[in-house]
């Protein structure tokens, strides 16, 4: 085993394994089909030889948040079948990059950005998935458009034609127990409902919420895109 990736094939296996189980097991708690609870496997930080790995054992959906790191592990690694996501802070500059190798962006947050990516979409003749990031608790240290303007801005968003909204998605703020970011995903889980009926040229069935210590509580709340990172690959050193 190479020493460097701190995680052999069968260690991963298991990860993976556990995870999904709890997946299941907080979907089927809510009366909820698991096969509606995507998992993105969150590779940042981790050498591109375990997102292959994982992608051996089964794992379609991988999540990065930086642009450059992620576009260097594409290059090297991007079978067929596989969807890589971006989960992580787009600067309007780099949005031409990330229209072709990235299958879902999770991190929309103002209309700038999106006008940016809608015209790099039609320049590239590509339909984008993308979902309108949103900060439920209004941290000051968090990306996201707030509660209050989410809906005018996805009516505004909705209109560019590159651009096909999935959902929501939220990142919950870190607390020592995972009940506290409840109210969180169940505000998310509330504005969607709104959504729906508000701007109906979107279908709005996507909700990603829920991270490595949170995702249970996030999948009975409603979350249909999951994006763990520690409980598959193992502690990061940094970041
Ligand atoms: C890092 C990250 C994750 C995964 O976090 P874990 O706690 O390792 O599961 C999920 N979403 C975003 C936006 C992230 O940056």
């Amino acid at each position: 085993m190479n020493e460097t990736l701190a995680l052999n094939s069968e260690q991963l296996a298991e990860n993976i394994a556990q995870v999904q189980r709890q997946i299941a097991r907080a979907a089927e708690k809510m009366g909820r089909d698991p096969a509606e609870v995507m998992l993105v496997a969150v590779s940042k930080t981790k050498p591109v030889e375990l997102v292959e790995m994982a992608y051996n054992l089964g794992v379609r959906d991988f999540g990065e948040n930086r642009v450059q790191e992620a576009l260097t592990k594409i290059a090297s690694f991007h079978p067929q079948g596989m969807r890589w996501h971006l989960i992580g802070h787009l600067q309007s500059n780099k949005a031409g990059k990330v229209v072709e190798p990235f299958a879902y962006i999770h991190s929309v947050d103002s209309l700038h950005l999106a006008q940016v990516l809608h015209r790099h979409a039609e320049e590239q003749g590509k339909r984008l998935s993308i979902l309108l990031q949103v900060n439920v608790a209004g941290e000051a240290s968090k990306e996201g458009m707030s509660l209050e303007e989410a809906p005018g801005l996805a009516r505004d968003i909705a209109k560019l034609s590159a651009l096909h909204i999935e959902g929501l998605m939220t990142v919950a703020p870190l607390v020592e127990d995972p009940e506290e970011v409840r109210p969180v995903f169940q505000a998310l889980y509330q504005l969607r409902e709104r959504l729906r009926n508000e701007v109906t040229t979107s279908d709005w069935q996507h909700l990603s919420m829920g991270m490595t210590d949170d995702y249970s509580v996030a999948i009975e709340e409603g979350a249909t895109i999951v994006r763990v990172g520690r409980a598959i690959f193992g502690q990061r050193l940094n970041r």
